[in-house]
């Protein structure tokens, strides 16, 4: 396969007002998010650099004619903290060096609180069409458990903005097996987010990886170390965890959000048609996509992945070089996925999908015993298309580690285990 034109971009914004101890994102609060010592312009100074950096990688690559974007995500951290007029230069910037199609999705993610979700009219203005925001319970003391600032009349009033200001598109992101969160909780949280009729909803089980544990937060890693404090608060939470409420949780989300006529078109995501994420499409579907910003990730629709490093001053010391240098691309990594992992990990995000993956993949013998697997555990429908079926979206990570190179034999655990990944 060669390098294709990406379709999508992701830029991270890694600010936010305060840091809740369950987040595992690329983020920098206090004094680098806000007052006179913050980081933003010498950040988006930097991730301009950036830009053309890329930009000038793939006009050798893949061409300078090469096809327009066809989305461009706004992700962190908190994006809403920029300005409008910062939200359009980089627009304008993509505009100039990568191409935005005409009716490209360009989605914004905000937090709901009045002092972070930032000026949505002026963003949709600058050209955003897709609001995302991090909702995640509308229960008080569950979003005082997770260390969110706002409250659910916050999330009332911004998506209320967002009407006002007309976006196309409204995600609401929310998390179940929070600690304190019983099957009544949840359905209020449902049912209150259903009543402000979100266009989308993205639903997640909280996980509380560890990723000092995995290896991840090196200087070159695509991670930050666990802050203090929360270790602790992670330790605590996980008791309070539970797969089988979990499971229950997931089904429940599956009953209400079908009923109120968003459909599930992934594991995790639900949306009215029309309304799909066209940027989480393109992961899914292993299509190539451009990223900039501090632990941002990129695919280049072949066979290598590349990332930058988490930290936020090493990004901008290289990209603005204080001594007068010449400025070079971050410091983080690139991975040549070998033919054998490529394939497994297109079959597991293509399972992901409603739509599944051909059934041809049986035929590969790198996939075949861990699909006949699934079929004979009940987890996956056969026929032309391959799908999950809905015990199989509930224990996906059981099908999902049999997929990989020297993936496990052994039976599977009796405990349901409802595949999610960060909010
Ligand atoms: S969970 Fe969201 S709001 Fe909280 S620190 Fe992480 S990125 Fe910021």
């Amino acid at each position: 396969m060669n390098v294709s034109a990406p379709v999508a971009l992701y830029i991270h914004v890694p600010f936010c007002l305060s840091i809740c101890p369950y987040c595992d994102f690329v983020v920098v609060a206090g004094r680098a998010a806000r007052g006179p010592a913050n980081r933003l312009e010498a950040f988006l100074a930097a991730i301009h650099v950036e830009l053309d950096l890329r930009a000038d990688d793939l006009d050798t690559t893949v061409g300078s004619g090469r096809a327009p974007l066809s989305s461009i995500y706004l992700g962190g951290g908190t994006p809403s903290l920029l300005g409008p007029s910062q939200v359009c230069g980089l627009l304008d910037h993509v505009a100039r060096r990568f191409g935005i199609a005409r009716d490209a999705e360009i989605t914004l993610e905000a937090n709901p609180g009045r002092g972070d979700r930032g000026d949505l009219a002026g963003f949709r203005a600058a050209g955003v069409d897709r609001l995302s925001l991090g909702v995640q319970s509308l229960d008080p003391a569950e979003l005082r458990t997770l260390g969110r600032r706002h409250g659910p009349a916050d999330v009332t009033d911004a998506v209320a903005e967002s009407r006002a200001a007309r976006f196309r598109s409204v995600n609401l992101d929310l998390l179940y097996d929070v600690p304190g969160q019983s099957l009544r909780s949840w359905e209020w949280t449902l049912h209150a987010a259903l009543r402000l009729e979100p266009d989308h909803v993205s639903a997640y089980a909280l996980a509380l990886d560890d990723p000092d544990a995995e290896g991840a937060t090196s200087p070159l890693g695509d991670r930050l170390p666990l802050r203090p404090g929360a270790g602790a608060w992670r330790r605590r939470a996980r008791p309070a965890q539970d797969e089988d409420r979990a499971a229950d949780q997931y089904e429940m989300a599956e009953r209400r959000l079908v009923a109120a006529g968003l459909r599930r078109y992934e594991l995790s995501n639900w949306a009215r048609r029309g309304h799909e994420s066209r940027h989480n499409l393109a992961y899914w579907r292993c299509e190539a996509v451009e990223a900039v910003g501090p632990g941002a990730h990129a695919f280049d629709g072949s066979l290598t992945r590349r990332w930058n490093a988490a930290r936020l001053e090493p990004y901008i010391a290289s990209l603005r070089p204080a001594d007068g240098a010449l400025p070079a691309p971050p410091p983080g990594g690139r991975e040549p996925l070998d033919p054998a992992a490529g394939r497994a990990e297109a079959a597991i995000l293509g399972l992901r999908l409603r739509t599944g993956i051909d059934g041809a993949a049986l035929l590969d013998p790198a996939l075949a015993a861990g699909l006949e697997w699934g079929i004979e555990a009940g987890l996956v429908e056969a026929g032309r298309r391959l799908r999950l079926t809905s015990r199989g979206r509930l224990l996906a990570s059981e099908l999902f580690v049999r997929l990989l190179p020297d993936a496990p034999r052994a039976a599977p655990r009796t405990a349901l285990h409802v595949q999610g990944t960060a909010a």
